[in-house]
C-alpha cells in the first residue's frame, strides 16, 4: 500500500495543476489500499495568504479528495502543519552538523548578493562558492556560540546523487556547469531565524510521515537530487518519485487567468460537477486502457496506474464541456443525490429570475416545480451542463408560446395539427399514433412528414432542436399543447 501526500503551500489557492497533483496522489493511495495525507508547507510565512488553508480544505473536500491524515483529521505523525514542527527540523539540522554533512554558513546577505551578481556577469551559475564549507568545526562552534548570525547548509557530495524517476527514468543532475564550476550550490536547510527551508522540511516530513511515493510537478525535478543527497546524509531510504509535466494552453504557454488557470472555486461557480473536474484533471497527462474517458472518482481509482506522459500536457477545454455533459447524463439517469443537486440549482434559478422565464407557474399543473424540472432533465439528459444553459435551452418549458411568427408560411399544417385534439388520453403512445395517422392521411410521404415534424417542433418549442418532440408534448400536457397548436384559444 502506498502512502502519498499532497503538500501545498498556503501561498495561493487550489488551481487545476495542483488539484491534478493532489488527485494523482489520492488515486495511488486509494488504488493500493494505502493512505493519502495532507500536509501544509507553510515555511514561507511572509507569502502565506490568510484564508488559503481553509479554502484548500474546502476545495479538496468539494472535489472528493478527503485526506486520511492531516489537518482537521489528525493522524499518528502529526502535527501536519510545518510551522508547528520547527523543533523537529532544528534537531535534524543539528544531526547533519554533527555528522559533517552540514555546515554553518556565516556569509552575509550582502556578500551572497554580490557573489551572485559577479558570477552572473561571468556567465556562471549563481551558486554559493562554499567559502564557509572549510571553516573548522571548533571555529564554527565558537562563532555560533557567540551569537554570530548564520544559516546551515547541506554539504553536497562530489558524486552527485542520481535517482530513478518513475516517469522520466534515470535522472542525473549535472555535476559541473558549462565552465566547469560546481553546478549545484550547497542548499540552505535552516535559515538564520531557525526556521527550515522547503528542502529540509519536505525531506524530514516525508521520512517521518512514512511517505512511499511522491507525485509532484516537474518543476521540482531539479530539486530532487538535493533531496536524495539529504536522504543519504541522514541514512534514510528515499521515497519513489514521479514527476508530472506542466499544464500548458494550446499555444504551449503556461495556463493563464484567461485560460482557466483559475482557482477551483471558479469551476464550482460555473456549476462544473466535482466528478467532471476530477475526471478532466485525471486525463491531463495520464493514460488508461478503458474504452471511455468518462470516469467518476471510483472508476478512476479502479483504473489508476502510474502511466503518465513525459513533458507538458496541453489543456483543451472542449473536453471539460464534453465530460460535464456526460456526467450530467449519468446523474440524470442514476437519480438520487446528484440529480437532486441539479434540480435544486435549476429551481433556484427559476425562482430568482424575473422576465422571460416566469411562466412556469402556469405550466406546472398538478406537479411541484421539482418534479417538473426532473421530467425535463430526464428527457434531455444528454445535454445538461448548468442551470442557466439548461433553462435557456428548454425555455419553451418555462414560458408561454403564442402564435410563433415563423409559422405563418406553413400552409396546411396548422389545419392538420388541429386533429391532435382528438387525443384525449395524452400519452406518448397515443400522440405518436395520432401523428402518424395524420401523416398517412395526407399521403404524400417523406417530404410532408418531415415538414410536419418541423412544424410541430416550431409550434411547441419554437426551437430547431432539443428533446424529442413527443417527450416535450407529454411534459407540457394536453391543454398547453393545443394552445400552442392554435386549437384552443390562449
Ligand atoms: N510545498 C511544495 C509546493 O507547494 C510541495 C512540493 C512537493 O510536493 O514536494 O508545491
Amino acid at each position: 500500500p502506498a502512502r502519498t501526500r499532497f503538500a501545498p503551500s498556503p501561498t495561493g489557492y487550489l488551481h487545476l495543476g495542483s488539484l491534478r497533483t493532489a488527485l494523482f496522489n489520492y488515486l495511488l493511495a486509494k488504488r493500493t489500499g494505502g493512505q493519502f495525507l495532507l500536509r501544509i508547507e507553510d515555511t514561507d510565512q511572509k507569502r502565506t495568504i490568510p484564508d488559503a488553508e481553509q479554502r484548500l480544505f474546502r476545495d479538496l473536500r468539494w472535489a472528493g479528495l478527503q485526506w486520511d491524515e492531516g489537518p482537521e483529521v489528525g493522524g499518528p505523525y502529526g502535527p501536519y502543519k510545518q510551522s508547528e514542527r520547527s523543533k523537529l527540523y532544528q534537531e535534524h539540522a543539528q544531526k547533519l552538523l554533527d555528522s559533517g554533512h552540514g555546515y554553518r554558513c556565516f556569509c552575509s546577505t550582502a556578500r551572497l548578493n554580490g557573489l551572485a551578481e559577479s558570477r552572473h556577469r561571468l556567465g556562471l551559475a549563481t551558486d554559493y562558492d562554499r567559502t564557509c564549507a572549510s571553516i573548522p568545526k571548533e571555529e564554527s562552534d565558537d562563532r555560533a556560540s557567540k551569537g554570530e548570525k548564520h544559516v546551515i547548509r547541506l554539504r553536497v557530495p562530489d558524486a552527485y546523487p542520481q535517482y530513478k524517476d518513475l516517469i522520466y527514468g534515470n535522472f542525473k543532475a549535472l555535476k559541473h556547469g558549462r565552465r566547469g564550476e560546481q553546478a549545484f550550490e550547497d542548499p540552505v536547510l535552516l535559515k538564520s531565524d531557525g526556521l527550515p527551508t522547503y528542502h529540509l522540511a519536505n525531506v524530514v516530513d516525508d521520512h517521518h510521515m512514512k511517505i512511499t511515493h511522491v507525485i509532484r510537478g516537474s518543476e521540482w525535478m531539479p530539486s530532487t537530487p538535493k533531496h536524495i543527497a539529504m536522504y543519504q546524509a541522514f541514512g534514510w531510504t528515499p521515497p519513489q518519485f514521479a514527476h508530472v509535466g506542466l499544464l500548458v494552453d494550446e499555444q504551449g504557454n503556461k495556463l493563464s487567468k484567461r485560460n482557466f488557470d483559475t482557482d477551483i472555486s471558479a469551476f464550482r461557480e460555473m456549476e462544473i460537477f466535482p466528478e467532471t473536474l476530477t475526471n478532466f484533471a485525471a486525463l491531463l497527462g495520464w493514460s488508461h486502457h478503458e474504452t471511455s474517458d468518462v470516469m467518476d472518482l471510483a472508476k478512476l481509482i479502479e483504473n489508476f496506474t502510474l502511466k503518465f506522459t513525459k513533458g507538458n500536457t496541453t489543456v483543451t477545454f472542449g473536453k471539460l464541456h464534453f465530460l460535464q455533459r456526460r456526467h450530467g447524463a449519468l446523474r440524470a439517469r442514476a437519480g438520487g443525490k446528484g440529480l437532486n443537486e441539479i434540480i435544486k440549482a435549476v429551481s433556484r434559478l427559476l425562482q430568482d429570475v424575473e422576465g422571460p422565464y416566469k411562466d412556469w407557474r402556469t405550466l406546472l399543473g398538478d406537479r411541484s416545480l421539482d418534479e417538473y424540472i426532473k421530467q425535463i432533465i430526464q428527457s434531455d439528459s444528454d445535454n445538461y451542463t448548468n442551470a442557466n444553459e439548461f433553462v435557456y435551452r428548454n425555455a419553451f418549458m418555462f414560458q408561454l408560446i403564442r402564435n410563433p411568427s415563423s409559422l405563418t408560411d406553413a400552409p396546411g399544417k396548422p389545419q392538420h395539427a388541429k386533429r391532435l385534439a382528438e387525443v384525449t388520453d395524452w400519452t406518448k403512445e397515443n400522440i405518436t399514433k395520432k401523428v402518424w395517422e395524420i401523416i398517412e392521411g395526407v399521403g404524400d410521404g417523406k417530404v410532408w412528414s418531415k415538414d410536419f415534424f418541423h412544424y410541430l417542433r416550431q409550434a411547441i418549442t419554437e426551437r430547431e432542436e432539443g428533446m424529442r418532440i413527443y417527450d416535450a408534448m407529454v411534459i407540457l400536457e394536453r391543454e398547453e399543447c393545443l394552445k400552442r397548436l392554435g386549437v384552443r384559444s390562449a
